[in-house]
């Protein structure tokens, strides 16, 4: 029907005409009319009907023109603001879309208008914001000259009674019921949906005039599909069934919802409606569930697994690897030098960093292997299933060398290293907890061997605690117990042969504990502080025995002292040297002194005046173990250093080692070109040797050459420098064994 072509006043005579109310007006204004106004034109008919219009227009009462389906033909401004919709939204809409009753008398109008005539109903209407309200209706039909039988309608709202009593919904329930977060459906015993709420056009995309009247589907899984229908089938009136079902939104879209189906109790359910359907729909809660399980298991900065994650799965793997005789093996990884970065390039960086080796780690494993974050710096890795606890020596070393390939952190390139630790299931313990403790130690003990290695667990480790803390009570009064003495072991000219110099080298010799390593003590020294007082003393005997040489004739060589950390930001570390070497007599363009990368990160500022103070007063500075920690070439541009000491882990590579071998050319490149001197440290092999002098890094130093010596021996070696002689366990010469160096 071709309503719009009626959008203009000659309608509303049609209304008025035969309105109850209105229609003595109209007669008194347009008598005469009836007939020959549909000739007229546009402009004459609002002319002649303007009064008229004014008249229906601004009726406050509202009048629909309707056909005998109910369908609007025309609506006045009232009944658009009744309806909540505009006057061309109202022509054409569909009696079922606007008007609800169960009263027979006016449901004539919705499903096919009679002769009722005119009476006082109360009807439903639908307002366009989706609820229903309660209104009371007059209707007259009449015979209109083109559409044949039609009806004016008026209608007002029922102040009287807010809810529709007797009809599905209320008004006031529909507006509480469209304010909720859950869908709520009346559905008839066919399963078809009769009324629903604003959150079910939410939630499944399906608005009211497409849902109304059709199946309500909901998915219990693939074989339950008509769940609905079996669910109301066995369900007895008053009685509800609960369940989780999976729906598919109108754009086919798979949602998890919570589902409750109410059989109506006898005299709640209507004659169209049996069942109450509410349902919530999961997909937020299930998001934020698997948010929760995720934070559970993984770590949010690296998205690598957590430790939580990493015992489960080691608890599962434990049974797979128990039935086939196989091991596990975990790793215990933790990053050198770490707290430097985080403390001198911020947590940003920091940040930056852990991401970066938490792709390498995954890259480095296979892939049943799992990678988790401890925390902080500490990593763990679970080799799933290896034949023999060897096989974690394989991974441990694929990690190391991933890690070692430089990264640009902040547009500089830096080297890495990690220390790991490693213990074997069933062999080193068979509870994870131990297991993991176990290879917590080893990571300890690689630490203290130097940088960038691993260690297997070993079950002497476990006295390690009750030691440490023995060392501790000891340590205190090692000097002034004559128990420390200074080693010094050699520096060597690549090409000659000669010997260059000596580093002094910290020995701790203790009646119950026998030989420290200082990699055990030192650390000690420097959280108790008592490191300022020996690094002076250490400091004293190397340039000491430095004078005593060269009076002795060896005058060419140099002696370099480690210093650390705590001691280096002394603020009058500069005139605590002077002092020394004026009290030894020692020229300053002989000392040389070794701090790490991680004392030049930790304040650059004080770092580069207490430099350029050493600078003046004469001193060299190395960097010692280069390549650990996070060694970053562009440090050797900013500032004034003498020397630089390929850290051993890259010697160790050379010559096998691709990666090794690409840094270290690199380095000593590097280096040589800004007018630095490369001293490889933990040369033990003549192909070390020849590679070093072919790639020209000019001096070394290592085993192959010297184990560090008590200052006798020294000399010993320097009188028969011919003679490179190897040292036994704890440094002390012995004469008896002297490597032939053959090429
Ligand atoms: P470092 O300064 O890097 O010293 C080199 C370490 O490597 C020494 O271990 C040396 O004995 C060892 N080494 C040298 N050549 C070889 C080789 O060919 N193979 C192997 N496997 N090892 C080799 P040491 O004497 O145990 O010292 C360990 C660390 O303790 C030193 O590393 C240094 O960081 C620290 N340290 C030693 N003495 C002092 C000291 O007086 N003051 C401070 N602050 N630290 C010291
Ligand atoms: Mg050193
Ligand atoms: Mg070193």
């Amino acid at each position: 029907m071709a309503c719009t072509a009626y959008r203009k006043p000659p309608l509303w005579e049609d209304i008025a005409e035969v309105l109850p109310t209105a229609g003595a007006g109209r007669k008194q204004m347009c008598q005469g009319n009836h007939v020959s106004w549909r000739r007229l034109g546009a402009q004459e008919i609002w002319q002649h009907m303007t009064e008229y219009e004014y008249l229906v227009e601004n009726s406050p009462a509202a009048l629909f023109l309707v056909d005998l389906t109910g369908t609007i033909l025309e609506a006045n401004n009232a009944g658009a603001r009744l309806l909540g919709r505009s006057r061309a939204e109202l022509v054409g809409l569909a009696g079922r879309q606007w008007l609800k009753t169960s009263d027979p008398r006016a449901r004539a109008l919705a499903g096919g208008i009679n002769d009722a005539g005119s009476s006082d109903i109360e009807v439903a209407l639908h307002h366009a914001d989706g609820f229903d309200f309660s209104a009371r209706l007059d209707a007259r039909v009449f015979e209109h000259p083109d559409h044949g039988r039609v009806a004016s309608v008026v209608c007002r709202l029922n102040a009287t009674l807010p809810v529709a009593s007797g009809d599905d919904t209320g008004d006031i329930a529909k507006i509480a019921l469209s304010h909720i977060d859950e869908a709520a459906v009346l559905v008839g015993a066919d399963g078809r949906i009769r009324a629903l709420n604003t959150a079910y056009t939410r939630i499944t995309g399906y608005n009211e005039a497409e849902a109304v009247g059709q199946s309500l589907e909901l998915d219990g899984g693939s074989h339950e599909s008509d769940l609905l229908t079996q669910v109301i089938d066995g369900l007895a009136p008053g009685k509800r069934w609960t369940g989780e079902v999976h729906n598919r939104r109108r754009d086919g879209q798979r949602y998890p919802a919570f589902v409750k189906i109410t059989a109506l109790a006898p005299g709640e359910e209507t004659a169209s409606a049996q069942f109450v359907v509410v349902f919530r729909d999961l997909s937020a809660d299930k998001a934020y569930e698997a948010r929760i399980e995720y934070l559970a298991h993984y770590d949010t900065l690296t998205g690598l697994a957590n430790r939580t994650m990493i015992e489960k799965r080691a608890e599962m793997s434990r049974m797979a690897v128990e039935r086939d005789g196989r091991h596990l093996a975990l790793l215990f990884l933790d990053l050198d030098g770490f707290k430097a970065v985080n403390d001198s390039l911020g947590h940003a960086t920091g940040d930056k960093l852990l991401c970066h080796v938490a792709d390498r780690l995954r890259s480095a494993v296979g892939e049943r292997d799992l990678v988790a974050r401890q925390g902080g710096d500490e990593f763990v890795i679970l080799l799933d299933s290896i034949a023999e606890p060897e096989d974690a020596a394989y991974v441990a070393n694929r990690i190391l060398n991933t890690l070692k390939v430089p990264l640009t952190l902040n547009d500089q390139t830096v080297f890495t290293t990690a220390s790991i630790g490693i213990s074997c299931y069933p062999d080193d313990s068979q509870d994870l907890t131990t297991l993991l403790r176990n290879a917590d130690m080893a990571m300890y003990r690689a630490k203290r061997l130097g940088h960038g290695r691993y260690v297997f667990y070993r079950p002497e480790m476990d006295a390690n605690a009750h030691w440490m803390l023995q060392l501790r009570n000891n340590l205190h009064r090692a000097l002034e117990l004559d128990e420390l003495h200074v080693y010094y072991q050699p520096f060597v000219d690549v090409n000659s042969g000669e010997v260059t110099g000596i580093e002094a080298l910290l020995r701790w010799q203790n009646d119950e504990l026998g030989m420290v390593s200082p990699a055990d003590f030192i650390p000690i020294a420097e959280q108790t502080g008592l490191i300022l007082d020996i690094g002076h003393w250490v400091l004293r005997q190397a340039c000491q025995e430095l004078q005593r040489l060269h009076e002795r004739g060896y005058d060419h060589l140099r002696v370099a002292v480690n210093l650390s950390a705590r001691q280096f930001r002394q603020t009058d570390l500069v005139d605590q040297i002077a002092a020394v070497l004026e009290e030894t007599g020692l020229d300053s363009r002989h000392l040389e002194l070794e701090i790490t990368e991680t004392v030049l990160m930790e304040q650059a500022g004080a770092t580069l005046d207490t430099l350029h103070a050493l600078q003046a007063l004469g001193v060299a500075v190395a960097l010692d173990d280069f390549g650990t920690g996070y060694s970053s070439l562009s440090y050797l541009r900013r500032f004034p250093i003498t020397y630089l000491k390929v850290d051993k882990s890259f010697v160790d590579g050379i010559p096998a080692e691709k990666g090794d071998l690409t840094i270290t050319r690199t380095i000593v490149a590097m280096a040589r070109s800004l007018g630095i001197r490369v001293t490889a440290e933990g040369v033990e092999t003549l192909a070390q040797r020849r590679w070093l002098k072919h790639w020209h890094c000019e001096e070394a130093q290592g085993y192959l050459y010297s184990m560090p010596l008590a200052a006798d021996d020294l000399e010993w070696l320097l009188a028969n420098h011919e003679l490179l002689p190897v040292g036994d366990e704890t440094g002390r010469l012995r004469h008896d064994s002297f490597p032939v160096l053959e090429e």
